[in-house]
């Protein structure tokens, strides 16, 4: 059995996962088998600074549905590191956490949205983030990629070449257009897994007046 100072590649999915949906998953395992990982750690963020007045789930709801999702596939995990750390979630102390975990010899990549990444200037501690870990963007059908070449030179010079770009025709799927369906009465079947879909509609969630939904800031 591993310990956790003899992986070498290791995959840190960050996101929202508001909620979890094929397109996630499908991300996850292409840069799995694209970039080698031994395994990606999936991280439900907690209170994240850039969605201050956001209306988003509670992180118990978040949690439990990326767990669902992705409990039938032994590369990945759930980590409640985010959730569970008081005060906003920022990525640079989730990878100090997971660096002081796994030692040194360990690379971490961490996985998020394209867009997400297009705004990395503005995170807490870009340029020791940039020299901690590597990053794969993972871009939906439709983005334009001339969107990175312009953007790639602001960033500072050691660390461009640690941003990855995957293409993922699955990230069609958008947990915004699935809020809206469950909103609007229209069907989700076939854009997440079931048993995250059965848990949506247990427990009410995206229905606007929800009680479990609220809002942060
Ligand atoms: P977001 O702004 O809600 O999403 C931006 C785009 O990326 C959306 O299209 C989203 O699609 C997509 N996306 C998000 N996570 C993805 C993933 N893991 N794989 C593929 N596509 C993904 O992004 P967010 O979820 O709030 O933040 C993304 C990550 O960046 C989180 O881990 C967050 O903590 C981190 N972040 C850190 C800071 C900081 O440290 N200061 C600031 C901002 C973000 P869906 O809506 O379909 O997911």
């Amino acid at each position: 059995m591993k310990t956790s100072t003899s992986y070498q590649r290791v995959g840190i999915m960050g996101g929202t996962f508001d909620p979890i949906h094929f397109g996630h998953l499908v991300t996850a395992e292409a840069a799995r088998c694209e970039f080698g990982l031994e395994k990606v750690i999936f991280v439900p963020t907690g209170y994240p600074p850039h969605k201050k007045g956001c209306l988003i789930t509670d992180a118990e709801y978040r949690y439990q549905m990326t767990v669902l999702a992705t409990n039938s596939n032994p590369f990945f995990e759930v980590s409640r590191v985010e959730i569970d750390r008081p005060g906003y979630s920022y990525t640079i102390d989730t990878i100090d956490e997971f660096s002081s975990f796994y030692g040194s010899k360990t690379e971490l990549f961490f996985i998020t949205g394209a867009d997400a990444i297009l705004e990395i200037l503005t995170w807490k501690d870009v340029d020791r983030l940039l020299c901690e870990c590597h990053f794969i963007a993972a871009t939906r059908p439709g983005f334009q990629l001339s969107r990175f070449e312009e953007f790639r030179p602001k960033l500072p010079a050691e660390g461009r070449h640690r941003i990855h770009l995957i293409e993922v025709p699955a990230l069609a799927i958008s947990s915004t257009d699935i809020r809206w369906r469950v909103r609007n009465n229209k069907p989700i079947k076939y854009l997440l897994p079931e048993s995250v879909e059965e848990h949506i509609y247990a427990k009410g969630l995206y229905r606007i007046h929800s009680s479990d939904v609220y809002e942060k800031g």
